[in-house]
């Protein structure tokens, strides 16, 4: 059992380890270093109730500092940890300051990816990934104001949904030809798209942005297309994903690849470093292959994983991953991976606004998304995690409950 636990990164992953293995017995010291200066926050309502100000700043904390006093655990807010020693098991700040350890955490999670098109250092271009972003990017919201959203992900619809709430004229550009198409399949991504036209918002696919151009001040006045098509924008927001936060660990000569590389108990290949959330490339036992997720979800259960290695309790991270999107009033759940499915059924009709996508690969369910369909959603993990072969037919048949598919 080690007598000294670091964590690198103050986010949702952090908070939750420092909560497991405090209730799993862990007695000796526990830091958290973490270059915002805010205590682990959700990042959720970043983009939704935070933006729209439904969400007051005193409800992001996922735990108040009392918290942290009560478990005896020292929160260093404001400070970057830069190098990593492995060797003498030592990490250093940015004002110099040097922490040892027994056992390290990384919990450093991702990084938007920027632009770097022509413009792309005017005013008024904003990416979300800290509550400071959100609170600089609500200053420009107001009814009547144009942005031009980039990015068709996550980010870029619930964005857009906000705004429009708030009486912004948007506009999106999505380099794909549908909206979210990594993640989900083309019915899904219908639905959204026609949700968001229903209320006001410019969609625009294959749109190969080019530049941001600006005026005088130096502040962007348009986004302009490959296609010659000028968009107006009084300020833009980019949401064209994120990159793993590796940084300390590649340098630390840690073997990364597209992330922090883990095995199933989050041991990186020191085996005095751990790490946990969006930072990570893990082994995915449910799939057979590695995966980077960027998910609350995939935080807090690798958290727990890591804390229980920690204390010499292994138990393998093998969870069917799940995320959730809402844009207006829809509640999209994505349950398990969709990647590498051979066939999707729908079950309900997506004019009824309940409806779910189900994937299966060579006859097995592999992922379900779910659009406002509570019933569809709680049976879902179940199925997905002990990998059914469903009955297409009674699948298709959306009224059958989910969990009465199987065949026979
Ligand atoms: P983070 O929460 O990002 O925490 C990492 C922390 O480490 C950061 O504070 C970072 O600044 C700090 N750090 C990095 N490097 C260092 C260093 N060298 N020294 C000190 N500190 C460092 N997920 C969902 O499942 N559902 C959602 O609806 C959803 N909505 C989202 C909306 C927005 C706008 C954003 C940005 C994300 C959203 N996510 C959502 C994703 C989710 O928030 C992340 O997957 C989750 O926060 C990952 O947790 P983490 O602890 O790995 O990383
Ligand atoms: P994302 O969901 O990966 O979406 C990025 C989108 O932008 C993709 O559709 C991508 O298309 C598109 N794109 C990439 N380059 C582009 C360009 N030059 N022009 C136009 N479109 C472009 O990432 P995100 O929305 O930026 O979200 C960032 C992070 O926040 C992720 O970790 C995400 O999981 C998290 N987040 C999660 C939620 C949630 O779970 N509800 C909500 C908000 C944020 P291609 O796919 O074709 O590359």
């Amino acid at each position: 059992m080690p007598n000294q636990i670091l964590i690198i990164g103050a986010g949702q992953a952090a908070a939750q380890a420092v909560d497991v293995l405090r209730r799993k017995g862990y007695a000796g010291a526990l830091t958290i270093v973490g270059d915002e200066p805010l205590l682990p926050y959700q990042r959720p309502p970043l983009s939704k109730k935070y933006l729209s100000g439904a969400l007051a700043r005193d409800r992001l904390p996922i735990r108040h500092q009392s918290f942290y006093d009560e478990h005896r655990v020292e929160v260093r807010l404001g400070r970057r940890a830069t190098t990593l020693d492995p060797v003498a098991r030592r990490v250093t700040l940015d004002d110099g300051s040097m922490l040892s350890y027994d056992a390290l955490l990384l919990a450093t999670g991702s990084t938007p990816r920027r632009l770097a098109t022509p413009g792309s250092a005017l005013t008024g271009i904003y990416y979300l990934r800290t509550m400071e972003d959100t609170d600089r990017l609500r200053a420009e919201v107001r009814p009547g104001a144009r942005v031009v959203v980039v990015g068709g992900g996550y980010i870029g619809l619930e964005v857009a949904a906000t705004c429009r709430e708030l009486g912004v004229e948007v506009t999106v550009l999505e380099m794909a030809d549908r909206v979210m198409n990594r993640v989900v399949c083309e019915p899904v991504s219908r639905y959204y798209e026609a949700e968001h036209l229903k209320h006001g918002v410019r969609i625009v696919l294959g749109a190969r942005m080019q530049e941001f151009s600006g005026d005088a001040r130096g502040r962007v006045g348009a986004v302009r297309c490959a296609d010659g098509s000028e968009h107006t924008a009084d300020f833009a927001v980019v949401g064209v994903g994120v990159l793993a936060e590796d940084a300390l660990a590649r340098r630390a000569g840690l073997a990364c690849d597209n992330g922090i590389v883990v095995d199933e108990y989050c041991r990186t290949s020191d085996p005095a470093v751990w790490a946990i959330g969006d930072c990570t490339n893990h082994p995915s036992l449910r799939y057979g292959y590695r995966v980077r997720l960027e998910s609350v979800d995939n935080a807090f259960e690798q958290a727990g994983t890591a804390a229980l290695d920690i204390l010499g309790t292994p138990v393998p991270h093998d969870k069917v991953p799940w995320f959730w999107s809402d844009q207006y009033h829809h509640k999209l759940l994505i349950v398990g991976l969709s990647q590498g499915h051979d066939r999707y059924l729908l079950r309900g009709d997506p004019t009824t606004h309940t409806f779910s996508a189900a994937y299966l690969r060579n006859g097995e369910l592999i992922a379900i998304d779910t659009v406002n369909n509570a019933k569809d959603q709680m049976a879902a993990r179940k199925l997905v995690a002990a990998r059914v072969h469903p009955d297409p037919a009674k699948l298709a048949d959306a009224s059958i409950a989910l969990r009465d598919c199987l065949p026979g």
